[in-house]
């Protein structure tokens, strides 16, 4: 029996594509891994963060139309940029108006005197950004908006993730946008789609049907010289001898349950970085607290990066006089938290945006942590991954999806990871 691990998106497609030669272990109750929607008291809410559907594959496309059909919103982005008490567009370099002079002075001039000479290579992801987006940019929103999303040192990430996921602005695009509101859409989510109906778990849930997927089963053990697996389910374990694994386990809770490990392995895998995302949903009680579909927020006062409303993705969302947002907050692999206390503290700095105004009712939907939640590229991920991804093919596993692969993966391309994986090893 080949063996699937996990039930997210690049799981579930490996499935379908194997055509019912499989067992699908999932460790939760409900398919869908960062893909999941709960409801609470009339709000739906996406608890691995906000999710919108957009993609440039023609595959996915028609995959995501024969899921949802008609369940389908169709909307063009409303993203904005919160920073010194305004809201720019996003993307912001090209959106400069409104800022105070001296920010938009700086921000053009350090494109002007980039250094446009041969293509270099960049030494990190500091560098890649200062030289690409000039030192303005760099200075005014780059270098914190990323630092707060990716809780690292961006002198030592890479630039592998980057390539064609952010073009450099033109300057002739910066000087318009500078001068007056443009309108002009720019990135490949400028229009996107979102479920009318059961938040982005109506995509994961439409994926699942006619799937062989045992729930509550989680493996715990796998013996790498037989290729078994060993899982729990009601507090009842399972032997399962596989033909091969398809994994989309993080590879490093996937090397803690092999038990004959390598040490090179099990260092390479300690050694891989990540953060993880606390999504705070909430209901205020007020319709309509904001026309956007969500806001980011580089500033250091506060604690939170991103800010989605998710009444604004759909109506359906939320009960017709309220409306829901969820905060996200991602923090640094490792990191203890006190949940309790980053609660307050969110609600706190909450209050210095106009999203909840003095007065409003707002209470607390759900509050949940994703472990997993951005691969993190640091300097060293590609000879880490490398020596894991070879032990793994050696021993009959195949790592997919986002964790697997430990790739920047949107869910467009954790489907298409799971569907090319499948076609590529012989069975
Ligand atoms: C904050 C945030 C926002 C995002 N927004 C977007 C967006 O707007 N658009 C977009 O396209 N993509 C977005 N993504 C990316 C998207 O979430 C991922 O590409 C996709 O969900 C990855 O699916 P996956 O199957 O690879 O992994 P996962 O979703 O992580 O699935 C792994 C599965 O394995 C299960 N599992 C774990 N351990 C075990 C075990 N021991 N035994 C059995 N099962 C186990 C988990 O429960 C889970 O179901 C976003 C990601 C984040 C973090």
């Amino acid at each position: 029996m080949i063996t699937i691990l996990g039930a997210g998106l690049s799981g579930m497609s490996a499935a379908h594509n194997l055509k019912g030669r499989y067992l699908l272990l999932e460790k939760e109750k409900t398919v869908g891994g960062l893909c999941r929607s709960v409801v609470v008291d009339g709000h739906t809410t996406d608890i691995g963060g906000g999710h919108i559907l957009y993609t440039n594959d023609e595959y996915v496309k028609k995959l995501y139309a024969r899921l949802l059909g008609k369940n389908m919103l169709w909307h063009e982005r409303k993203s904005y940029i919160f920073m010194n008490n305004i809201y720019v567009e996003y993307p912001f370099e090209v959106n400069l108006y409104g800022l105070p002079k001296n920010i938009i002075e700086e921000c053009i001039r350090g494109v002007e005197e980039r250094d446009t000479g041969k293509k270099r290579a960049y030494k990190n992801f500091h560098e890649w950004i200062n030289q690409t987006f000039g030192k303005g940019v760099a200075k005014h929103y780059m270098v914190p908006y990323n630092t707060k999303i990716w809780r690292y040192d961006l002198k030592k990430m890479s630039i592998d993730w980057i390539a064609d996921r952010v073009p450099a602005p033109k300057i002739e695009d910066m000087k318009k946008g500078a001068e007056k509101p443009v309108g002009k859409k720019f990135g490949g989510n400028a229009y996107f789609h979102y479920p009318k109906k059961g938040g982005i778990q109506a995509l994961a849930d439409a994926l699942s049907n006619k799937l062989n997927i045992s729930f509550d089963s989680e493996a715990k053990e796998i013996k790498a010289n037989k290729l078994r697996v060993i899982y729990e389910r009601k507090g009842e374990r399972t032997s399962l001898k596989a033909e091969r694994i398809f994994s989309s386990l993080p590879l490093p809770e996937l090397i803690k349950i092999i038990d004959d490990v390598p040490g090179r392995v099990e260092r390479a895998a300690r050694k891989l970085v990540y953060n993880s995302i606390i999504c705070l949903a909430l209901a205020i009680e007020r319709p309509k607290v904001s026309d956007k579909h969500w806001i980011y927020y580089p500033e250091k006062d506060i604690v939170f990066n991103r800010i989605i409303i998710s009444s604004n993705l759909s109506p359906d969302m939320a009960p017709k006089n309220e409306s829901s947002i969820i905060v996200e907050n991602t923090y640094p692999k490792d990191k203890k938290i006190d949940f309790e206390k980053r609660k307050e503290k969110l609600l706190e700095d909450l209050e210095k945006t106009d999203i909840v105004r003095k007065g409003d009712k707002v209470r607390v939907l759900k509050m949940s942590n994703s472990m997993y939640a951005y691969v993190v590229y640091d300097l060293n991920y590609r000879k880490n991954v490398k020596i894991i991804h070879e032990f793994l093919n050696e021993i009959g596993i195949i790592p997919i999806g986002r964790f697997g692969k430990w790739e920047y993966l949107n869910m467009d391309k954790a489907i298409l990871d799971g569907k090319e994986s499948v076609e590529k090893v012989k069975l």
